[in-house]
C-alpha cells in the first residue's frame, strides 16, 4: 500500500510538471507575438518561432518573476477600419476633446471614398496607417496578391492623408508568413497590439473599458475599431483609467522614439 502511494504521488508530481511545463511553453508562445515587426525581421520566425526563441522567452518569463523590468507607462490607442462619413468625425471629435492622439489604420478603398475625413485625421495630431486596400483575409491570398493589397492601401492612404504610411496592420488580425514578408518588403512595419478589449463584438462601453483595463501592459497598444458607437462612448473611461494609473497617450511612432522595439515587444503586465 505504501509503495502504491509513493508511486501514485510520483505520477501526480510528474503529471503536474508536464502540465506546468506545457502551460509555461504556451504562455511563452503567446508572449512571443510581437507588437511591432520591423523591416529586416525574419518573417518565418515571427509566424513560427523556433524552439530557441521559445526557450529564450521562457527564461525571460522566469527572470521576470524575480525582477520585474521597468517599462514606461505609455499608451497607444489604435483604431482599425474606415474612414466612415459619420462615425469617424465623431470619433475624431471625442479624441480631440480628450486631448488624446491615436493611430488610425485606414482601409485604402474607404480613404479614397472619404478623402477629406482621412486628411482631417492626419492633420489633427493623429497618425494614419495602412489596413490594406479592400480588407481581405490576407492568409487566403498568395504573396503577390497580398503585396498588391498592402501596396495599393499605402498609396491610397498616403494620397488622401498627406502622411507617409509607416505601419501596416493586417485585417482581422489575420496574417501568415507572406503577409509579414510583403509588408516588410514594402518597407512597412507590421503593427499588432497587446491589449484587445474585443470591441468588434456587441459590447457595452463599460465592458469595453473594463476589458481594456484588465489587459493593461506597459507600454500598452490597444486594439479598437472605428465605426462603433460603443467604442466612442468607452473612450472617456479608458482614457481616465489609464491616465489615473500614470499613463501618457502617444502615437505608435512617438512610442517607438521613446522605447526600444525589444521593450515594446516585451511589455510588463500592470494592474490598474
Ligand atoms: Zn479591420
Amino acid at each position: 500500500m505504501k509503495r502504491f502511494l509513493i508511486a501514485a504521488a510520483l505520477v501526480a508530481v510528474a503529471v503536474g510538471l508536464v502540465v506546468g511545463l506545457r502551460r509555461w511553453i504556451h504562455h511563452a508562445q503567446l508572449e512571443l507575438v510581437p507588437v511591432l515587426v520591423m523591416p529586416g525581421a525574419d518573417a518565418h520566425a515571427v509566424v513560427d518561432p523556433p524552439p530557441s526563441a521559445i526557450a529564450t522567452r521562457m527564461m525571460l518569463d522566469a527572470r521576470e518573476l524575480v525582477t520585474r523590468p521597468s517599462r514606461p507607462r505609455l499608451a497607444v490607442l489604435t483604431f482599425d477600419d474606415g474612414p466612415y462619413p459619420v462615425e469617424t468625425p465623431a470619433l475624431a471629435d471625442e479624441l480631440a476633446r480628450l486631448h488624446v492622439p491615436a493611430d488610425f489604420f485606414l482601409i485604402g478603398r474607404d480613404a479614397l471614398q472619404q478623402p477629406a475625413i482621412a486628411h482631417r485625421l492626419a492633420s489633427s495630431g493623429n497618425e494614419t496607417g495602412n489596413h490594406s486596400m479592400t480588407h481581405p483575409e490576407m492568409s487566403t491570398l498568395a504573396y503577390d496578391a497580398q503585396r498588391a493589397e498592402i501596396d495599393a492601401g499605402a498609396v491610397a492612404v498616403n494620397a488622401t492623408t498627406g502622411q507617409r504610411v509607416a505601419y501596416f496592420r493586417p485585417p482581422h488580425g489575420n496574417y501568415d508568413e507572406n503577409t509579414i514578408k510583403a509588408a516588410l518588403d514594402l518597407g512597412e512595419t507590421v503593427a499588432l497590439w497587446n491589449d484587445d478589449p474585443g470591441d468588434w463584438r456587441t459590447l457595452s462601453p463599460d465592458a469595453i473599458a473594463k476589458l481594456a483595463a484588465d489587459q493593461a501592459r506597459a507600454p500598452v497598444v490597444i486594439l479598437l475599431h472605428d465605426g462603433k458607437d460603443a467604442t466612442i462612448d468607452a473612450l472617456p473611461a479608458i482614457v481616465a483609467e489609464f491616465r489615473s494609473a500614470g499613463y501618457r497617450f502617444v502615437t505608435l511612432s512617438e512610442l517607438q522614439k521613446d522605447v526600444p522595439v525589444d521593450e515594446i515587444n516585451d511589455p510588463i503586465r500592470v494592474s490598474l
